[in-house]
């Protein structure tokens, strides 16, 4: 498996968070995305990024700074559904 996480470097702020939205609020809106789970139309962001570490060995194969996915997390505001959003396919490539 491909390991998305390296090379990226962002701080999460206002600016980073309205691009985000922009991208998300396109899809959201043109696809007309509803909740798996409730059907639902309405999400919220979190206010950061989510990062989801790689592993080769469980559960001994963790460390710091190694391969992850960095993602945001929608959230489901009827039922708490939360989906993931890979930053790198959005077109985050920032250093
Ligand atoms: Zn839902």
């Amino acid at each position: 498996m491909k390991s998305w996480g390296f090379g990226i470097k962002m701080k999460y702020n206002k600016k980073i968070e309205e691009k985000i939205l922009d991208k998300i609020d396109k899809v959201v809106k043109t696809k007309k995305v509803m909740c798996p789970l409730c059907k639902k139309g309405s999400f919220t962001m979190a206010k950061g990024f989510v990062s989801m570490i790689i592993l080769d060995k469980f559960p001994e194969g963790i460390s710091i700074g190694g391969p992850h996915l960095p993602n945001i997390a929608i959230v489901c505001t009827t039922c708490g559904n939360t989906m993931f959003l890979n930053l790198k396919v959005l077109g985050f490539n920032l250093k």
